[in-house]
């Protein structure tokens, strides 16, 4: 399991995500304009999503439906070379 940051981040990133994440998983991703999370990093604290002014964080399992979320959940994973499968 993991956290996934979504497209409301786009732009955005004010980046008190990564202020509060105990292991510094949270990255820039500067051409997608937002930051990611590494899923083997990530220690599923939940520390970030309350403080995203945005709502763009959400628990791998809590994603909303649709082709846009999905996509992002994708980006998460393939920007760290990494597969939803595994
Ligand atoms: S859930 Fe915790 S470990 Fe995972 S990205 Fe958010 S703050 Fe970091
Ligand atoms: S708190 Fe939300 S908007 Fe700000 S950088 Fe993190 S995910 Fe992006």
């Amino acid at each position: 399991m993991t956290y996934i940051i979504g497209e409301p981040c786009v732009d955005i990133l004010d980046r008190g995500c990564v202020d509060v994440c105990p292991v510094d998983c949270i990255y820039e991703a500067e051409e997608h304009n937002m930051l990611l999370i590494n899923p083997e990093e990530c220690i599923d604290c939940a520390a970030c999503e309350p403080v995203c002014p945005v709502t763009a964080i959400f628990a791998e399992e809590d994603v909303p439906q649709g082709d846009n979320w999905d996509k992002y959940s994708d980006l998460n994973y393939t920007y760290f070379d990494q597969s939803r499968e595994s």
